[in-house]
């Protein structure tokens, strides 16, 4: 399988935190860009309206304007007619005439005051010019004396049209004449603001009728075809009686007294049209046209100006939710690297185990899954040893290996001290998977000068059924790796059902045990050790009995393991200690035969640095002959273990304290042991006896073994021995100490004392 970087999926955590974030973010961008849109639609809608009732007022200003500047000239000419009526017998000399029609024009805007006899005689301010066509104008002037303005086309050089007004001069009910008052439509428009207004509207004066009597010199928007306003003005209609509906509401709306505005559509623009009468002329009008676009251009700057301010919000709020969510996603990692990593070596947790398995099962239907629980073993003592640094380092190697060693498609976990879990792919070689990572780890540890034999102590559960939770797998694969013997060889175990039964007795046992010391249910049994040559008693062992309160007995094979693991059993053994102490003090007190007593030490209690103490102590507390007791030790199988071991014999050997090796011969014994091991009894394990029965080279080594023993001046104890002829055999090869059946089972205090300890007289 190729080795991949693992990565730590967090991402079933992740998405759903992160579309929380980011909707919200959403919705809060929508509800600015609403607000920014509403707001740009109000401010430019407000400007809209403020640029047209700006539009207006300045209408109706121009338009007092207008009728100013016409009523002055009238006025003017009115007064001259005036003027001339007076003159009793309408006689006036050449020279008083031009000097008249002089003075009225200067006095007024006209460009020209003309005054036309009934025989035809005319007299025009500008004395030397000719003045053509004005006869023909006559017939559009009043009767009665009042004044009548209209269009005509003398250009007084600014090439505009030019208007007249036109004044019957009525002497005695007869027409003597007529003034003439002309002047460039352009002073109609004088003063007005229709330049301020050039580029995007057109200014009119019209009459009742609708002809034009002056327009502003802008170009920009129509090019003028004839004198009719609405025909100008609605050319750009598309159908013909859209224009005479048009038309006819459009009189409608110039029949006002007030300036006001419309608007209308034409063929590429909306219009608007803002009027106000011209006072004094009857359906006179002054009208602005203006495009709706050119009103727009106005706007554009300030339309920029809002979308740029909205874009700055929308920026300014993606900048923010960017920064935030960068904020909370970090936040987040650490959070879930808190929730889901094991601060000490940042391996993924239980928590993240459980996830991450599960989603891996699902995800790979089709590959086959180990679930496998590992642990150091001995890690407390390597603990102890070590110290808590160096023990923590191992746990990061083991960490880093395992990084290495799972590929993508497995996970691992920390889920307590030196235990790991891990879901493996069944490739059939998980096993040597394991070796080969155990080996690294051993090698790394070296490096870091922990030279203590690391073996990983595994248990595996197959997957079976996917469904199945995954902490209740890592419950059998942890079942799996507990039923791994402590002392042996092979450190890899798989889930059987049975383990179930076992893990309810370990829980039950656990559950009870300190309880159980409380009461006393804990008693020593005790068996006598055997001269066979002589035939007596020597000495005993105390053997411990866990004696229900029901009466049951446990028997030590039931419960030592799990006090061994649990550490228990340093609190037994102790108490065991004590209790033979007592029972030898009490057999002392009463003056009977006592013989040496052997207890049982776990190896266990060698790691604690005040044990050789703790013992000296008890034995001094009941005044015990050191004689009386001797400490049976297991030979270890760990070499670190071993040098401790040796370190205590040696402690407890300057305290003149008898030990002897217990079971040598059962496992990993070495002869080299009895060299470098200060002990006085060697007790043979009742399996050598076993095999010796089977052997002859068995029985020969038995034999070497004694005979070297005997040269170290060592006293040799078979174990075990329940026939005459394993006796027999014993003492054939120079053994002649037994503990046995043949000779007492181990038995009760209270037998014991009947049996062996009696009363020296
Ligand atoms: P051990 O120290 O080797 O004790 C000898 C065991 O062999 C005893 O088993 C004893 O009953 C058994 N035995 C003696 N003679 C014969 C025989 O002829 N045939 C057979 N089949 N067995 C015989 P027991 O009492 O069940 O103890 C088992 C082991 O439990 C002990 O082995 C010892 O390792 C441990 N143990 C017992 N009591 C204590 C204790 O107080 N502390 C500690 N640490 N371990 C203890
Ligand atoms: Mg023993
Ligand atoms: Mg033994």
């Amino acid at each position: 399988m190729p080795k991949q970087e693992r990565r730590r999926d967090y991402s079933l955590q992740w998405n759903k935190n992160t579309t929380v974030l980011l909707s919200i973010a959403t919705l809060l961008l929508m509800i600015c860009l609403v607000i920014c849109s509403v707001h740009v639609y109000r401010v430019l809608n407000t400007y809209r309206n403020f640029v047209d009732s700006s539009i207006v007022g300045q209408t109706g200003l121009d338009a007092e304007l207008v009728t100013s500047n016409l009523s002055s000239n009238i006025n003017v000419i009115r007064s001259m007619a005036e003027q001339l009526q007076q003159n009793e017998n309408y006689e006036m000399d050449e020279a008083s005439i031009y000097k008249l029609l002089l003075g009225v024009r200067n006095k007024s805007n006209l460009d020209r005051v003309v005054l036309m006899l009934k025989d035809g005689t005319t007299y025009s301010s500008e004395r030397y010019s000719t003045m053509s066509g004005l006869e023909d104008l006559i017939p559009l002037a009043s009767t009665d004396g009042s004044v009548v303005v209209a269009k005509t086309y003398f250009d007084f050089g600014d090439g505009m049209a030019s208007y007249c007004i036109m004044l019957p001069v009525i002497h005695k009910g007869i027409i003597q004449g007529y003034l003439f008052g002309l002047s460039s439509t352009m002073d109609l428009l004088a003063g007005t603001e229709t330049d301020s207004y050039s580029q995007i509207a057109r200014s009119y004066v019209i009459n009742e009728k609708g002809t034009i009597m002056a327009v502003s010199n802008s170009d920009v928007m129509f090019v003028l075809q004839n004198d009719d306003f609405y025909t100008d003005v609605l050319k750009d209609l598309s159908a013909e009686e859209d224009r005479d509906m048009m038309e006819e509401s459009l009189r409608k709306s110039f029949a006002t007294d007030h300036a006001s505005y419309l608007t209308f559509k034409a063929k590429n623009d909306d219009w608007k049209l803002f009027y106000a009468p011209i006072e004094g002329q009857k359906g006179w009008t002054y009208i602005n046209v203006v495009k709706e676009s050119a009103v727009d251009a106005l706007l554009l700057e300030i339309k920029v100006e809002s979308y740029i301010a909205v874009f700055a919000v929308i920026l300014l709020m993606l900048t923010l939710t960017f920064i935030v969510s960068r904020f909370v996603m970090s936040e987040q990692r650490e959070m879930l690297k808190l929730a889901f990593e094991d601060s000490l070596t940042q391996a993924p947790n239980e928590r993240y185990f459980l996830t991450h398995a599960a989603k891996l099962l699902k995800d790979y239907p089709d590959i086959a899954y180990r679930v496998i629980s590992f642990d150091i073993q001995n890690f407390r003592y390597l603990n102890e040893s070590y110290g808590h640094m160096k023990a923590d380092d191992l746990l990061r190697i083991i960490v880093k290996q395992a990084e290495k060693e799972f590929s993508v498609r497995e996970t691992y976990a920390r889920i307590g001290a030196d235990r790991f879990v891990a879901l493996l792919v069944d490739d059939g070689r998980t096993n040597e998977r394991i070796m080969h990572m155990e080996e690294r780890i051993a090698k790394a540890a070296s490096e870091e000068m922990i030279n203590y034999p690391i073996k990983m102590k595994c248990g595996f559960y197959e997957v079976t059924d996917r469904k199945e939770n995954i902490a209740a797998m890592i419950d059998k694969a942890n079942l799996a790796r507990k039923s791994v013997p402590s002392q042996g060889k092979e450190l890899i175990a798989v889930y059987e059902d049975s383990l179930m039964e076992e893990t309810r007795r370990r829980e039950f046992i656990e559950s009870k045990m300190e309880m159980a010391l409380i009461a006393g249910e804990f008693v020593p049994y005790l068996q006598p050790k055997w001269d066979m040559k002589n035939d007596h008693i020597i000495a005993a062992e105390a053997l411990v009995r866990w004696k229900q309160g029901n009466g049951e007995l446990i028997p030590p094979n039931d419960f030592i393991s799990i006090f061994e693991t649990n550490g228990f059993i340093e609190k037994i053994d102790f108490y065991m200690l004590e209790e033979i102490c007592k029972y030898l003090r009490k057999m002392l007190d009463e003056g009977r035969e006592v013989y040496p007593i052997s207890v049982n030490q776990s190896r266990y209690l060698l790691h604690d640095p005040s044990y050789t103490m703790n013992v000296q102590q008890v034995l001094l507390k009941y005044k015990i002959p050191k004689s009386l007791i001797e400490l049976e030790l297991t030979e270890t199988v760990f070499f670190q273990e071993r040098e401790r071991m040796i370190e205590v014999m040696e402690e407890l050997k300057r305290m003149n304290m008898d030990l002897s090796i217990d079971d040598f011969g059962s496992g990993f014994s070495s002869l080299n042991l009895l060299r470098d091991m200060p002990f006085d009894v060697l007790k043979i394990d009742r399996g050598f006896l076993n095999e010796t029965n089977a052997s002859e080279t068995g029985k020969f080594i038995l034999k070497k073994i004694v005979e070297m023993a005997d040269g170290l001046g060592v006293r040799v104890i078979c174990e075990g021995v329940e026939t005459r002829e394993q006796a027999e055999m014993l003492m054939e090869i120079g053994c002649n100490y037994a503990q046995g059946y043949l000779y007492s089972r181990p038995i009760a205090m209270e037998e014991f004392i009947e049996k062996y300890n009696t009363i020296v007289s």
